[in-house]
């Protein structure tokens, strides 16, 4: 019966975004996957994409923004207490995300002495961390960190130990409690304080031996940090100075756990939680460490090198977040231009708006090929060509792709109208969301900065690369384009640091499309090199495309929610 309230119908309403298969319905993300080595996990990536594409897990990702956690200082008596508490909504992303293994499945070779890495295990986390970050984003930023921690972990052999059958588990455990009572591990990490995040060698967090030192000794620990994030981790990767006095001291990696081997709770105090503008079911608290206990993960002075282990990792998971938010920005606008008709008309077949969702499916395209790329090169690190690539394309892609995603996420926001901007449906919360994975981990000049120190340190390593880059380049007139800006740049190194950023996106634009060239469908390649190498596209999206075949490009990137 009809609402005596009601004066009309709803018409005109794109039906919404939800029980979509997120990987049958990406076929960019398919083809990546297969081509870059992770095609035997096509089923479980399957089942995967169908979980966190569900309505109950979009909704879940929702409720786990809208309601934050809440820092809890102190009991009713006054008691320290140091807590987060979450939503349930946030602790069932967690789960769902460690049951597929994001948080360590890369290291499960670990659990046997002698096996080998799995063919492929970092494509097909990949797949799975690029697919949860779309159902949630702010868990992602606890299960990459936990994951990239093992590697600098096992620096420490006992320490190690101790701690990998825990991380292993895919057993999500909530609880605040001793690790050695718990199902599985969370591990944070911590090197940004007040005065200088990127420059950790100002640290002042200062950590004295207990006896004596080393590696896998205890120390305590007094100072701060300005981030730490998901702070209910059950042990934190810290950067701390040791001072000289000791022998030989410096800045040194640590593992600081929540919980002391005695049961009591570590002296983490949280001070406050950042009030973020995006990243809002994470929690990311500013604390002090009161004479808190931990142990030595590095060499004393060694710290910076064992913690590049760990970002190296995360570096990597930024580009494979931000690559999947776009694709959920993207699949969003074209579902709603597919559905909602203007001036008699389908949105999608207006022929302006054509060119702004083909042009924004090639940056999609181009995010995909780099970070899929890029896994692969982590998953044959054995190959000096590959480990190569992983070195140099590393600042890169994190660079390019975080940098594209934040322009992108507002021009794909704009396909809903009105809609894109209130917080009833995703867009709002993307748009917010994606400028961190630009910042943290490593903010665009100094991914820039850090490319230069390999030209600068590891020649060779670059010359492998750029010549395989020219090479797979060679015969396309637009990616001959890039290259020869590239070379360009190159020519000229006593200007270098100022050209940084121009040199690590022609590197970015370059690489993405000699994979679309050798892999991608030709409408694809062909208008991703003019546009982005060969210098037809604008400042702002749906220019130069007026050539290129748009329709197959949507076609290509429609999120169809009848493929689910
Ligand atoms: C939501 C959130 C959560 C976080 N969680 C954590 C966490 O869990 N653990 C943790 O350790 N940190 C965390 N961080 C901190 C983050 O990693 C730092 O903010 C980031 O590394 C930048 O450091 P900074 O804020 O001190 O800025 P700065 O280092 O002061 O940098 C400011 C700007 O200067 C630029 N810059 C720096 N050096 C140079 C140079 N030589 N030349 C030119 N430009 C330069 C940078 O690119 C940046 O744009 C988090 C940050 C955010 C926003």
């Amino acid at each position: 019966m009809t609402s005596p309230y009601s004066t009309h119908e709803v018409a005109n309403q794109s039906p919404p975004f939800e029980d979509v298969n997120l990987f049958t319905s990406d076929r960019a993300l398919q083809e990546a996957v297969s081509r870059e080595g992770g095609g035997h996990a096509v089923k479980q990536l399957n089942a995967f994409g169908l979980t966190c594409g569900s309505a109950e897990a979009f909704e879940q990702g929702r409720l786990a923004n809208e309601n934050p956690p809440k820092l809890r200082t102190h009991d009713q008596k006054g008691h320290r207490l140091d807590v987060v508490e979450y939503h349930p909504a946030y602790h069932a992303c967690m789960e769902t995300s460690f049951a597929q293994g994001l948080h360590s499945g890369v290291w499960a070779h670990l659990a046997t002495p002698g096996e080998a890495q799995r063919p492929g295990a970092n494509v097909v986390r990949a797949a799975g961390f690029y697919m949860a970050a779309q159902m949630e984003a702010g868990h992602c930023c606890p299960v990459t960190m936990t994951n990239a921690a093992v590697p600098s972990l096992m620096m420490a052999p006992a320490l190690a130990s101790e701690w990998l059958p825990r991380i292993l588990s895919r057993s999500y455990d909530l609880r605040f409690a001793p690790a050695e009572s718990k199902a599985s591990a969370v591990i944070g990490m911590g090197m940004t304080e007040k005065q200088g995040g990127t420059d950790v060698r100002a640290n002042t967090t200062v950590a004295e031996p207990v006896n004596g030192g080393g590696v896998g000794g205890e120390y305590v620990l007094t100072g701060h940090k300005w981030f730490l994030s998901a702070p209910m981790s059950d042990a934190f990767l810290v950067l701390a100075q040791v001072p000289s006095a000791s022998g030989g001291g410096g800045l040194t990696c640590f593992l600081l756990p929540r919980f002391l081997p005695d049961g009591s709770v570590n002296a983490i105090r949280l001070q406050r939680l950042k009030d973020k503008l995006g990243n809002r079911s994470n929690a990311s608290a500013e604390v002090e460490f009161v004479r808190a206990h931990a142990w030595a993960v590095s060499e004393e002075g060694r710290g910076i090198a064992a913690i590049m282990e760990m970002v190296t990792f995360t570096r990597l998971d930024c580009a494979v977040a931000s690559a999947g938010l776009m694709r959920l920005a993207l699949a969003n606008a074209i579902h709603h231009a597919e559905h909602r008709s203007v001036f008699q008309k389908r949105l999608i077949d207006q022929p302006l708006m054509g060119q702004v969702l083909a042009d924004l499916a090639l940056d999609v395209e181009g995010a995909v090929a780099l970070s899929f790329r890029l896994a692969r090169a982590f998953d044959r690190s054995q190959d000096p060509r590959a480990a190569a690539w992983a070195r140099l394309m590393t600042p890169v892609t994190k660079y390019y792709v975080c940098k594209t995603a934040a322009a992108f996420s507002a021009e794909a926001m704009e396909c809903l109208g009105g809609n894109g901007y209130v917080e009833d449906g995703m867009m709002a919360r993307i748009y917010r969301e994606i400028p961190v994975n630009a910042i943290w981990e490593g903010s665009g000049n100094v991914m820039a900065l850090d490319v230069l120190r390999v030209l600068q340190r590891e020649p060779d390593v670059a010359a492998m690369v750029i010549d395989e880059l020219e090479q797979s380049a060679r015969g396309d007139r637009h990616l001959g384009v890039a290259h020869a800006k590239l070379d360009a740049i190159l020519r000229e190194p006593r200007h270098l640091d100022t050209r940084a950023r121009a040199l690590v996106e022609q590197l970015a634009i370059l690489a993405a499309g000699v994979v679309l060239r050798a892999h991608g469908p030709s409408f694809v390649a062909d208008a991703f090199a003019a546009t982005r190498a060969g210098g037809l596209s604008g400042r702002t999206y749906g220019q130069g495309l007026d050539w290129a075949d748009t329709g197959a490009i949507l076609a290509r990137a429609s999120p169809s929610l009848d493929r689910a």
